[in-house]
């Protein structure tokens, strides 16, 4: 499974507890956006093409920085996959890229193309063509000024696709384990260009927020919270848990005791049941080690 970016996961902490400019609400959506398109496509390929390798979230910097979504090394084939979850129309004129309302966006052929001429410098000394191809992930999705020479592959054509990639009839090598593992010791795991969300704690609304749709919970029993927007029920010892990995992401965890996740969580929890929770994980946290 794919992890979550660093930060959207930081931002979907942050958008129920603090004010977002228009700014932010956008680059939210689109990361939002973004990490639905690569598990949607994760779950419609990776299942078909157990005679290849896949990377995801492949970082590497050769003369500049660059990020695959999705890198397939196949027995012929190496298949450097960005996928793309827009939705409407956009249009291609001119080696440019516009949406509907004719505003630019980043051209991701362009984009597509400097990757791979990045990855080309991490493969060379492997025998293996590259086919480098931009997933839609939206059926929506609409290219005019496409001609058919474009490397894309539209939502349509996803089952296809990945019909001929998984049939590849050689069989991997120990070259193949070694391009893999090349690659993955080259794997830049800080994104050095990365911004992450400014957020100031103390000034953070407190409570406890629903992960389906960040509605204010509230502790309705002994041992529940309840979303009353959309039913969602959460133990308190789940509470205690989704606390600990909140603070661990804004950065503050050395110091998530007791107290500190009962004010996080809007004091509606008793300081002894939080401490049997956080010892009830810690257990269970060190019997998973043993
Ligand atoms: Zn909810």
């Amino acid at each position: 499974m794919r992890n979550k970016p660093k930060n959207l996961h930081l931002m979907e902490i942050l958008h129920p507890r603090m004010p977002f400019n228009s700014q932010q609400e956008k680059i939210f959506t689109d990361a939002k956006k973004g990490f639905d398109g690569e598990c949607a496509a994760d779950n419609q390929m990776d299942a078909f093409l157990d005679n290849c390798i896949i990377i995801n979230d492949l970082c590497l910097q050769a003369n500049r920085f660059c990020q695959i979504d999705k890198l397939i090394i196949a027995p012929s084939t190496i298949y450097l996959l960005e996928i793309k979850n827009y939705g409407g129309t956009f249009i291609y004129d001119n080696k440019q890229f516009f949406n509907r309302k004719m505003e630019e966006r980043d051209n991701p052929f362009l984009q597509l193309e400097r990757t791979e001429q990045q990855l080309r410098m991490f493969t060379k000394a492997f025998d293996l063509p590259i086919y480098s191809r931009i997933l839609t992930m939206n059926a929506a999705f609409q290219l005019h000024g496409s001609t058919v020479d474009m490397p894309l592959v539209p939502y349509g054509q996803l089952e296809s696709f990945v019909r001929f990639v998984a049939n590849d009839r050689r069989i991997l090598t120990s070259s193949h384990y070694e391009l893999a593992r090349y690659l993955r010791e080259s794997h830049q795991t800080q994104n050095r260009y990365e911004q992450l969300m400014p957020f100031d704690f103390p000034e953070l609304k407190q409570g406890v927020f629903c992960s389906k749709c960040e509605a204010e919970m509230s502790l309705v029993s002994r041992r529940s919270f309840l979303c009353e927007a959309c039913g969602s029920l959460i133990t308190k010892r789940q509470v205690v848990q989704k606390s600990l990995e909140e603070l661990r992401i804004l950065g503050i965890s050395q110091r998530a005791g007791g107290r500190l996740i009962r004010e996080w969580t809007g004091n509606q929890m008793n300081l002894r049941g939080i401490e049997r929770s956080l010892q009830f994980l810690n257990k269970n946290d060190h019997s998973n080690l043993l």
